[in-house]
């Protein structure tokens, strides 16, 4: 569970790493630590996570609920989907787009 949440952050660390910040200092720390969990992220998550970002049409693989909705495609995420999603047990991916789903809890912790 713990390896599970290490495995969310280092995909929302590439993300941010992705998206074009305006810190520059803080995008090389963020680049940096990237490359530093990468050695660490098994090779099929690094896969699936790429493969998703590609196809995603904004360039996002993960997202945050938001009210009760994918924060990418927007459709809504069944209840029991999002217990899922916050209990960390297994990276759940929404059925519409594809994206893999995290709560808000992970993103507070970046
Ligand atoms: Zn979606």
């Amino acid at each position: 569970m713990k390896k599970l949440t290490a495995y969310i952050i280092v995909f929302l660390l590439i993300i941010l790493v992705s998206q074009s910040c305006k810190k520059h200092k803080y995008e090389k720390e963020l680049i940096g630590k990237s490359l530093q969990n990468q050695t660490i992220v098994e090779e099929r998550f690094l896969t699936a996570y790429k493969r998703i970002r590609k196809n995603a049409r904004n360039g996002l693989a993960v997202v945050q609920i938001e009210r009760d909705a994918c924060g990418g495609c927007f459709n809504k995420i069944p209840p029991q989907k999002q217990m899922d999603i916050r209990m960390h047990k297994k990276i759940i991916v929404c059925e519409y787009c594809g994206r893999i789903l995290v709560d808000e809890n992970v993103v507070a912790k970046m």
